[in-house]
């Protein structure tokens, strides 16, 4: 949107009406990325985590409608190295919420990830919500 006072050009509001269409009513409520273990990515695609979003179901459940998945990344590794750098990455895209992945909580099918509350913290300090699980 334009500021005719100074020129300047709100990038976001012109985003945000463009995505909501003529009426500039509608905006996503909710960005949500899902984070998950860089090591469990070897043997996953991810299809699990996708198809539970796609369907609002399991850890998606209470997901509005209108929320868009913007991000699906690993941790890069004990001890989650990449995390603090794309979740600033994605918060430039309107980031809200983060799935931890439910290969990071589990302890029978993957080994337990050690390094599951520095990650939280990590988040939680970037002022991100937290939601625990995907689709187990
Ligand atoms: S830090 Fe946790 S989530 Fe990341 S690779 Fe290690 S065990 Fe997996």
């Amino acid at each position: 949107m334009r500021d005719k006072a100074n020129g300047v050009v709100d990038k976001e509001s012109a985003a945000d009406k463009q995505s909501a269409g003529d009426e500039g009513l509608i905006k996503a409520q909710e960005k949500i990325a899902v984070l998950r273990c860089e090591t469990v990515s070897e043997v996953c695609a991810g299809a699990g985590c996708f198809k539970a979003f796609n369907a609002r179901r399991l850890h998606f459940a209470s997901t509005p409608k209108d929320a868009e998945l913007i991000g699906f990344f690993t941790c890069g590794g004990c001890s989650g190295r990449r995390v603090s750098r794309l979740v600033k990455s994605l918060q430039k895209s309107g980031l809200t919420t983060i799935h931890l992945s439910s290969c990071m909580l589990m302890a029978v099918e993957y080994p337990r990830c050690p390094h599951l509350a520095e990650i939280k913290e990590t988040i939680s300090k970037l002022g991100i919500k937290i939601v625990e699980g995907t689709h187990h």
